[in-house]
């Protein structure tokens, strides 16, 4: 039996509680959806501040020198790469997730001429699913797609780039990064990897599994803010050989050559296509900063907690209401959300809202609940299970205000 005070003990022992107060958290909410948009840090609305008044307003056009807006997608790219245990120089922030798979994916078919399957996995994001598609149909060389349950099992000699997400979105489910990897270089396919519900919450090496292709979101774990600038990774064997799609000035070997002519960068800048959105950059390097001041390892070891107090918590006070399980339990198969299906999951998820629980609602009937470790209590798992309780208990959830739909869910 778990108990509201036993919560407050590991409250008090947790290493990583003195972070929860470098964010802006508003009273009466429990913020359990830092997997979709990350809470504001405390640091944020000053940084930007300054770069709009001083950087901007008072530097003008020389703070690209002056401030060295010009390497603030490299310097944070490098930063991310150490988040992610990405090679030196092989990381960079651009564009968003979507546009930086359309590029890497690209890139990992022009390496891979001879083969024309795109393997991915019939649940993984829609946009990667979409991209995916829309690159087969502009390329017209016969690529196709193959979206199924089990990826490895498909892995064959047709096979280009098996295209996967990290953490499923929706069930919360975790890949293991080496051993896909693995499988997928030993029968010549390359891997693209979608980092968006890992990075800042999940330990990652990418150079020591080898990994080819990473992107990944600004905005979740990250807490960069609403439509942060994403990362793409390159491993520095692949860089020289590397073709992007998007061929912009800013890619090129020297933009301020005004060459006609386009000429890659050397390495990694290649990637970047166009002016670099530095204030969304400058709230961005705040939340990056912010990861990089705690050990990954107490992150982790903090978000399972979390994750298993939820799951745990959910069996002990709403048994039989009907939440089925979809998160896997076994710690290393789950990223740091725990997600349930349950046929009135909108309604509930609205009644919870209303309460001050904010998690979320994926089509069609999962209830998602995103545990940021860098600024939850355990106290706060306990206090949002106990709202879903009286949620269901009262039936409150049934109210008609509860299951209008909304634009976004
Ligand atoms: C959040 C997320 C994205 C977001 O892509 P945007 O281009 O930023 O809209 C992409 N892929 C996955 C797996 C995500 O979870």
């Amino acid at each position: 039996m778990i108990e509201r005070d036993d919560l407050a003990v590991l409250d008090r022992a947790d290493p990583l509680a003195g972070m929860r107060d470098r964010f802006v958290l508003p009273d009466r909410v429990i913020y359990l959806d830092g997997n979709s948009l990350g809470a504001l840090p405390k640091a944020t609305p000053t940084r930007v501040g300054r770069v709009v008044s001083h950087e901007w307003g008072e530097s003008l056009i020389r703070a690209w020198a002056e401030h060295d807006w010009i390497s603030m997608p490299l310097r944070i790219g490098e930063k991310i790469g150490r988040l992610i245990g990405a090679a030196p120089q092989s990381t960079v922030v651009a564009d968003s997730t979507s546009v930086n798979l359309f590029k890497l994916v690209s890139a990992a078919l022009t390496l891979q001429s001879e083969r024309k399957v795109i393997l991915t996995e019939a649940g993984n994001f829609p946009t990667d699913l979409y991209i995916a598609h829309g690159l087969a149909t502009l390329l017209g060389r016969g690529h196709s797609i193959q979206a199924v349950d089990d990826p490895v099992a498909a892995l064959g000699p047709e096979v280009a780039v098996l295209m996967l997400t990290h953490v499923n979105y929706r069930t919360g489910a975790m890949h293991d990064v080496g051993a896909v990897t693995r499988a997928a270089h030993a029968l010549g396919a390359l891997v693209v990897w979608d980092l968006s519900h890992s990075v800042g919450a999940v330990p990652l090496q990418l150079a020591a599994d080898d990994v080819d292709f990473a992107v990944g979101c600004g905005y979740k774990y990250l807490n960069g803010g609403p439509g942060a600038p994403a990362f793409l990774s390159v491993a520095p064997r692949l860089q020289a050989a590397l073709r992007m799609p998007l061929t912009g000035w800013l890619g090129h070997a020297e933009p301020f050559a005004f060459d006609p002519d386009y000429r890659p960068a050397e390495g990694i800048a290649r990637a970047i296509v166009g002016t670099p959105p530095v204030l969304s950059l400058a709230a961005l390097e705040v939340g990056v900063d912010l990861l990089t001041e705690v050990p990954m390892a107490a992150l982790r070891g903090k978000s399972l907690r979390l994750t298993g107090l939820v799951m745990d918590l959910i069996a002990q006070e709403c048994a039989g209401c009907g939440f089925e399980l979809l998160t896997p339990r076994e710690p290393k198969r789950r990223g740091s959300q725990v997600s349930f299906s349950h046929p009135d999951s909108y309604a509930i998820m609205q009644a919870l809202i209303a309460r001050g629980v904010i998690g979320d609602f994926r089509a069609p009937d999962v209830l998602r609940l995103g545990l940021a470790p860098l600024y939850l209590r355990f106290v706060d798992i306990w206090d949002a299970v106990a709202v879903l309780r009286a949620v269901i208990s009262s039936g409150e959830w049934r109210e008609a205000r509860f299951a209008m739909r909304r634009s976004v869910t």
